[in-house]
C-alpha cells in the first residue's frame, strides 16, 4: 500500500553550479521555507522564549525532545490538553525525536536489544522500556508535524560489525514505527539513515529505506566528533542517492559553517542545541564568528551585538550590558539566545534567498571571507564545495 503522508515538498529554485535548491514543505500546521533550522525547545519552552519571540524571530518549526515530554507532562496530560500545539499554544511547525538518542546519549545505563532501549529513569529511578510503538505512542499523543523513528544509535566512532547490526536494526525498527504510528493522516514520519562513516552500508540503508516511501528521509548518527572530511562525504553521497523530491535532514547540525556547506550539498533540514547553549556561556553568534561576551574586552563596548542585526537584544542592549550578567543573570542567557536563534534564521533566510537569485557561489564566498578575513579557510570546506563546483576566493 501507498501511503499518501500530510507532507508536500516542492522545489522552487535550484542552484545551478552546486545541489543547494530552495523549497516548500507544506506541513499539517505551517508551510516552511527550506532550507530551514529548526532551534531545539526542551521541554516545549526555549530558554524562556514565548512563542510570540519565537513568531517574530522567524521561527517556522521547532523541536521538541520526546524524551522530556514523555516524562513530564506525559502523554496523559498531552492527550487530555488536545496535543503539544495546543497546549504550548505553537500554531507552526514541529518535530519530535524519538526519545532512543537522548537515552543513549544522556544516559549511561542504557542497553540496546532487539526490542528497544531499555534504561532507568533520572526522574524516579523507574526501569523503562522505549520500544519503536512505546516511541510512536508518545509521538502520536504530542501530535508534531513530523516524527522521527525510533533508530539503533552508535557512536560514530565505532566501527566493525555494530555498525551494521545497528543500520539493519535501523530498518527493522522503521517497519516497526511505521506499523505503530496511528495518525498517519495527520503525522509525518521520518527514517534515519544510519551506517556510520562506511559509505556501502549507508547506500545499503538508503535503498532499503526509500523502498518504504517515506515522507521524506533524515541521515543519522553524524555530528559525533567524527573528522570533517568524512562527515561531508557521508552528507554528500547520501544527498546523491536520496530521492529528490522529498526532504533531507541531516541532523544534529547547527554550526554556521556546517549549515551553509550542507545546504550546497542539498540538504534541506537542520537542528542543533548549539545556538542556546552557547548562549548559556555568554557567546554570541555573528557574521565573523563568535563573541565571548564574558571576556573583559566588552566591559566599555557599548556597541550592540551586530549593528546589523535587527532583533529585540541588538536594538536595545550593549555588549558591555550583556556582559556584566553573564553567568549572574538568567537574563544573558534569555537576551543571548534571542540574537543567536535570530542569527541562525537570518543565515538561512538570506541563503535561501541566494539560491532564488541563483548566486548562492557568491553568497558562499562572502560568507567564508566574513568568517576567515585571511582566506584560511578549513580544508575540509574547501573540499566540500568543490565537491559541488563552488570555489572559494583565493
Ligand atoms: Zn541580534
Amino acid at each position: 500500500m501507498t501511503l499518501d503522508w500530510p507532507l508536500h515538498y516542492e522545489v522552487v529554485a535550484k542552484c545551478s553550479k552546486s545541489k543547494g535548491r530552495a523549497s516548500l514543505m507544506r506541513l499539517p500546521h505551517f508551510t516552511v521555507e527550506t532550507p530551514i533550522f529548526m532551534p531545539v525547545g526542551t521541554q516545549g519552552t526555549m530558554k524562556g522564549l514565548t512563542c510570540d519571540q519565537l513568531r517574530e524571530l522567524n521561527c517556522q518549526i521547532i523541536l521538541a525532545n520526546t524524551y522530556h515530554l514523555g516524562m513530564r507532562p506525559g502523554e496523559d496530560v498531552l492527550n487530555k490538553a488536545g496535543r503539544l500545539h495546543k497546549f504550548m499554544d505553537w500554531d507552526r511547525g514541529m518535530l519530535t525525536d524519538s526519545g532512543g538518542f537522548q537515552m543513549v546519549s544522556l544516559i549511561s545505563l542504557s542497553e540496546v536489544t532487539e526490542e528497544g532501549v531499555r534504561f532507568s529513569s533520572p526522574y524516579d529511578g523507574r526501569d523503562i522500556l522505549l520500544t519503536p510503538e512505546k516511541s510512536m505512542q508518545i509521538q502520536n499523543a504530542i501530535g508534531a508535524d513530523i516524527m522521527m523513528q525510533l533508530d539503533d544509535v552508535v557512536d560514530v566512532k565505532v566501527t566493525g560489525p555494530r555498525v551494521e547490526e545497528a543500520m539493519h536494526r535501523s530498518i527493522r525498527w522503521l517497519d516497526r514505527c511505521i506499523e505503530g504510528h496511528q495518525r498517519k493522516e495527520h503525522q509525518n514520519l521520518f527514517p534515519i539513515i544510519q551506517g556510520g562513516l562506511n559509505l556501502e552500508l549507508r547506500t545499503k540503508c538508503i535503498e532499503a529505506m526509500v523502498k518504504r516511501n517515506m515522507p521524506g528521509y533524515a541521515v543519522g548518527g553524524l555530528s559525533g566528533g567524527e573528522a570533517k572530511d568524512d562527515f561531508w562525504k557521508v552528507v554528500h553521497h547520501c544527498t546523491n542517492l536520496l530521492p529528490r523530491d522529498k526532504p533531507i535532514y541531516v541532523m544534529g547540525v547547527g554550526y554556521a559553517i556546517d549549515l551553509v556547506v550542507c545546504s550546497a550539498l542539498g540538504a534541506d533540514m537542520f537542528d542543533c542545541v548549539y545556538p542556546t547553549r552557547t548562549a548559556r556561556f555568554g557567546t554570541a553568534l555573528v557574521p565573523s564568528g563568535q563573541l565571548h561576551l564574558k571576556t573583559n574586552q566588552y566591559a566599555d563596548d557599548f556597541r550592540p551585538i551586530d549593528d546589523q542585526c535587527t532583533c529585540l537584544t541588538c536594538r536595545k542592549y550593549t555588549r558591555a550590558f550583556i556582559h556584566s550578567l553573564v553567568g549572574k543573570e538568567s537574563v544573558a542567557c534569555y537576551l543571548l539566545s534571542i540574537h543567536n536563534i535570530k542569527y541562525q534564521m537570518n543565515l538561512m533566510t538570506t541563503l535561501r534567498q541566494s539560491i532564488i537569485d541563483d548566486r548562492l557561489e557568491d553568497y558562499i564566498q562572502q560568507f567564508f571571507l566574513k568568517m576567515f578575513p585571511n582566506k584560511d579557510y578549513p580544508s575540509w570546506c574547501i573540499n566540500a564545495l568543490d565537491a559541488v563546483n563552488i570555489q572559494l576566493v583565493t
